[in-house]
């Protein structure tokens, strides 16, 4: 059929280098989670493909921290699994960092067994089952998420809609089977993507999906959930310095054990994973990118990405390669990479100056990287980049 499956999600890597240095940071992985990592593939997408180059990359990352010191210095433990159907990392400094990232791991799975569309008894898959039916009743974090995503529906005018699932799983986009929908099957699964027709009974704790064939597909804010209950894991275990990387959903708490802030990279969209165009200099942020490289097929020499338009039914066309969000917690930021993009430049950054404490840079598909205004100052650009910052006339040359 002429399709491929482009098969890399993550946008970020932290630049510096600790986790590989010979006698650095010390290791610990647990064996048989790549096992049953595996044998999960189902996650928002089944994403086979992409699944067997993380299953290569995690060998490849194993075989580094092998290298490692084994046991290691106390105090620092870092692991690697496949969660949510992403590669997973999480690097934690304090005395019970062992026990955090496990607490931490276990968060992140109970997220996944809530709120993946494919694991037939998460929350999302029994409110779907009961389309146009019954009220169900959810877990208190899937009425949260809900919730979220309500207000970011609304806050996009109806662009950010959690009730995507039934053009997600026409596109098929990430999984083995994607393809180009007929027209009349795209208009058919878009009269049945409306926000709006999702009931949320606070009181009760209870979804309903208005009408029957909707569905729910939390997959642009579930990641971005579940980074912020690993991070809570982590706090309550007295960790106080942290990396949570969820497929390029970055999350850092506090900084780095030196007190320098955490360094994280933006990927550059034209070149290969870890590539990147940018730094931010944070502590305690989530940073979270969207963009048209991360999951996407060809046909025809055309691009089918994963971020539809609720209006058009198609891949959304705002001009945007990728959107990054900075937000205090991983939740916003995760919407709101996904809502920028779908915004475009000028929308997407009129949202995010109206919020307080969230920033973003866009990159556009002419090459053009816009920051927010509060990153002024901040954000480092690679040589032969030119940043502007939103509202000015000015621009910042590296
Ligand atoms: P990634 O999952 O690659 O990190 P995003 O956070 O941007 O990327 O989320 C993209 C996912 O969001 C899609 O795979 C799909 O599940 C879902 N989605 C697609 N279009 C929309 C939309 N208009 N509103 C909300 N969610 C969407
Ligand atoms: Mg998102």
């Amino acid at each position: 059929m002429g399709v491929n499956v482009n098969t890399s999600t993550t946008t970020h890597v932290e630049t510096h280098k600790e986790t590989h240095k010979p006698g650095g940071a010390p290791a610990r992985y647990a064996k048989g989670r790549y096992a049953r990592g595996w044998s999960r593939a189902h996650r928002w997408t089944a994403a086979l493909p992409r699944l067997t180059f993380w299953f290569m990359l995690a060998a490849v990352v194993v075989a580094v921290a092998g290298c490692n010191r084994p046991g290691g210095a106390p105090g620092v433990s870092v692991r690697t699994s496949f969660a949510l159907g992403t590669l997973v990392q999480i690097r934690a400094y304090g005395s019970k960092a062992r026990e955090a990232v496990s607490d931490a791991f276990d968060r992140i799975e109970a997220v996944e067994a809530l709120m993946s569309a494919n694991v037939a008894t998460s929350d999302v898959a029994a409110v779907n089952r009961e389309a146009g039916g019954l009220p169900t009743r959810v877990a208190d974090d899937t009425l949260y998420v809900v919730k979220k995503a309500r207000r970011y529906g609304d806050l996009s005018r109806g662009r950010f809609d959690m009730a995507i699932g039934p053009l997600v799983r026409l596109w098929g986009i990430g999984t083995n089977h994607a393809r180009v929908p007929s027209p009349e099957e795209v208009a058919a699964a878009r009269s049945l993507v409306d926000h709006r027709d999702v009931e949320i009974d606070e009181t009760r704790g209870t979804v309903r999906l208005r009408r029957a064939g909707m569905a729910l597909d939390l997959g642009a804010i579930a990641k971005g959930f579940a980074a912020d209950r690993a991070a809570e894991a982590l706090l309550q275990q007295g960790v106080k310095s942290a990396f949570i990387d969820l497929g390029g959903n970055i999350l850092v708490l506090g900084s780095k054990p030196d007190g320098s802030p955490w360094r994280v990279g933006i990927q550059n969209p034209w070149k290969e994973r870890g590539a990147t165009f940018a730094v931010v200099p944070v502590r305690d942020m989530a940073v979270v990118s969207s963009g048209t490289y991360e999951r996407f097929f060809e046909q025809a020499g055309t691009r089918y990405h994963h971020i539809i338009d609720p209006d058009t039914g198609y891949p959304a066309e705002t001009g945007i390669v990728s959107a990054t969000v900075l937000a205090r917690r991983a939740v916003d930021a995760d919407a709101l990479s996904t809502t920028v993009f779908l915004l475009g430049p000028s929308n997407g950054m009129r949202l995010v100056t109206q919020l307080p404490g969230v920033q973003a840079v866009i990159v556009t598909q002419d090459r053009q990287v816009m920051a927010s205004p509060g990153l002024r100052g901040v954000i480092e650009v690679s040589k032969g980049w030119t940043i502007r910052f939103y509202g000015a006339s000015d621009a910042q040359e590296s």
